[in-house]
Formats: structure tokens, C-alpha cells, sequence
């Protein structure tokens, strides 16, 4: 991979793109072409996810993205009803078939929370506390996955710093990385030093403030693109990477995806007066099911 900067990933030696497509909210129709577009303009990262209900597309656009597959990174995600020992190999190739690939660079459990059957009266996710409370069982199913040759790195989402000390604890494969929210107004400086000290890559989702990119806005994030005669965007994205964060902006517009992949060098000034202005926001969430899933995600 020669195209932009890469981190490690992982204990063997493989390179991550710190930069990657976004896949979520991509509609079929758009994101297939968003994904080659991409490709094209030098991207080699595609997050994808089996609950965006487009990877069947995203595999179309992989493939129409004409770069050979051992060039690119692509990571998919295990989603929550899928948690149960049994069901984490079959999900895996469900995703694969649907990518149309043989193995993924990287497989995440999405959120630390796991689904049994059905729903509640009324009308949530039931719930399987069990493996919820410790996702030990399903990690162990995911570390199978390694040995199989199936996926090259395993990794976690949404977890927080005691999330992931406990799991730490019992686990044969670490985490290589952890997929969680940053942005302007989720910086999260604590998680952000943890991962650090405790050699855990950190990767950026919804680095504009999600739908619509509502961080853009941002005075300061404006101050900082005007000297640098770029966008807005642009600044939030190389931000995340000078953190040493990979970060993952999603597009369908092909302009946006083009300009979104020009990582600008920001001066040691600039990233310390975009930290100071994240934290006169604290830590507000953009994504955030804890409510409507009836689990509370961040409170340990
Ligand atoms: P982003 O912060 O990436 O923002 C996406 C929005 O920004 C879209 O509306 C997009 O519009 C717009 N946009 C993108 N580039 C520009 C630009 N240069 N100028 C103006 N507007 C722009 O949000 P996401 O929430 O999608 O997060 C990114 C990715 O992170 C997801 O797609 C997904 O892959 C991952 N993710 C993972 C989660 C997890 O639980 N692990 C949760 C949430 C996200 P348009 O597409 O119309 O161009």
C-alpha cells in the first residue's frame, strides 16, 4: 500500500490506511459508485457493516474499484443479534458472500451489546444480558475467525475504557483496534491517552458530526481551513489522523469523496487549538442507541 498514511495494525506487521470510506446511511443505488469512486481517487479503507444493509453494493464497487484485493483494507462488522458463539462464523460469511470476498482485513463486534430473539412489548431488542455483560463467549468465536484465515485482525467498537479492561483480561487475541465516536464534540482526550498507553488503535467514526456534517460549521474549524486554503472537512479529517486516529468520513458525493482524501499537515498550533476548542463541548454523542436498546452503553 503506497497511497496516504498508513498506522499499524495489530502484532503482524500489517498497515492500516488512515483514511477510510464511510458506508453507513450510503444507499443502495449511490454507494457502489461512491466505493469505486473512492478506490479510484486513491482510498484503499472501506468500512462496511452488515447492519447498513449495502454490502452486497459495496462489494460491486470494490470490484468495479479495479485494484487487486490484497491492496485494499476492508473492514465489516459483526452485528448484535449475531453474538452467540454459534452464529459469528456464519455471520462472517454472510458478509463475506455478500462483499463478494474471500477473507476481510479486519472484523469488528459493533457494540458490546448483544441481541436474543424477538423483541419486547414494547417493542425494543431483547436482550441477552449473558453475553452483554461478558462478550468473552462471542470474542472467543471471533479469535476462531483469526485462526481460520478468515479475517487477519479482530477488533471492538463502542467500548468504553472499563469495557475494555475486562475484556483485555480474559482475551487471547487483543483488540487491534477500537471503532468509537470522535469528532469535535466527542473527543474524548481520556480515551484518546488510554489507547495510547495501552497500544489499542483507535479508529474514528462520524469524524463531521454524522448526517448533514454539522461540525463543518465550526469557527475555528473555518479558521483553520481558510489559512490552509482547503475545506472544513478537510480539517476535521486531518485532525483525527495527527491524533493518530484513523479516521473514516463517509460520502456518496464524488466531489466530497475526491477532496475528503487530501490529508493537510496541521501545524502543532492548529491540533492543539482544535482540542481545546472539542473540549468547551464535552463529550456529546451523535450515535447513541442506549436509550432505544434499553442498555446503558457508556455508564462502565
Ligand atoms: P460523517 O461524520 O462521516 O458524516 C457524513 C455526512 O457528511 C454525510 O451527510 C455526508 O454527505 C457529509 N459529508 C461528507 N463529506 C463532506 C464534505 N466534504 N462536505 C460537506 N459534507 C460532507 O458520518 P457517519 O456517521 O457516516 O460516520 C462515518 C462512518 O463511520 C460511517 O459511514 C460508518 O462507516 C462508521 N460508523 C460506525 C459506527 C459504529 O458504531 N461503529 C457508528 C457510526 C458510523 P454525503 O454522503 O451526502 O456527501
Amino acid at each position: 500500500m503506497s497511497l496516504g498514511k498508513a498506522f499499524n495494525v495489530g502484532t503482524k506487521g500489517l498497515k492500516i490506511p488512515a483514511i477510510g470510506l464511510g458506508t453507513w446511511k450510503s444507499s443502495p443505488g449511490e454507494v457502489a459508485n461512491a466505493v469505486k469512486v473512492a478506490i479510484q481517487a486513491g482510498y484503499r479503507h472501506i468500512d462496511c457493516a452488515a447492519i447498513y444493509g449495502n454490502e452486497g453494493e459495496v462489494g460491486q464497487g470494490i470490484k468495479n474499484g479495479g485494484v487487486p484485493r490484497e491492496q485494499l483494507f476492508i473492514t465489516s462488522k459483526l452485528w448484535n443479534a449475531e453474538h452467540s458463539p454459534s452464529r459469528v462464523g456464519p455471520a462472517l460469511d454472510k458478509t463475506l458472500s455478500d462483499l463478494g470476498l474471500d477473507y476481510l482485513d479486519l472484523y469488528l463486534m459493533h457494540w458490546p451489546v448483544a441481541f436474543g430473539e424477538g423483541r419486547t412489548k414494547d417493542d425494543k431488542p431483547n436482550i441477552d444480558w449473558d453475553l452483554t455483560n461478558d462478550v468473552h463467549p462471542t470474542w472467543e468465536a471471533m479469535e476462531n475467525l483469526v485462526e481460520s484465515g478468515k479475517v487477519k485482525n479482530i477488533g471492538i467498537s463502542n467500548f468504553t475504557i472499563p469495557k475494555m479492561e475486562k475484556l483485555f483480561s480474559k482475551a487471547k487475541i487483543r483488540p487491534a483496534v477500537n471503532q468509537v465516536e470522535l469528532n469535535l464534540q466527542c473527543a474524548q482526550p481520556e480515551l484518546v491517552a488510554w489507547a495510547a498507553k495501552n497500544d489499542i488503535l483507535l479508529e474514528a467514526y462520524s469524524p463531521l458530526g454524522s448526517t448533514g456534517a454539522p461540525q463543518l460549521e465550526d469557527p475555528v474549524v473555518q479558521e483553520i481551513a481558510k489559512a490552509h486554503n482547503t475545506q472544513p472537512a478537510n480539517v476535521l479529517i486531518s485532525w483525527q489522523v495527527a491524533r493518530g486516529i484513523v479516521c473514516l468520513p463517509k460520502s456518496v458525493t464524488p466531489d466530497r469523496i475526491r477532496s475528503n482524501f487530501e490529508d493537510i499537515e496541521l501545524s502543532k498550533e492548529e491540533v492543539a487549538k482544535l482540542e481545546k476548542q472539542a473540549a468547551t463541548f464535552g463529550t456529546k454523542r451523535t450515535v447513541d442507541p442506549s436509550e432505544g436498546w434499553g442498555v446503558k452503553i457508556w455508564e462502565d
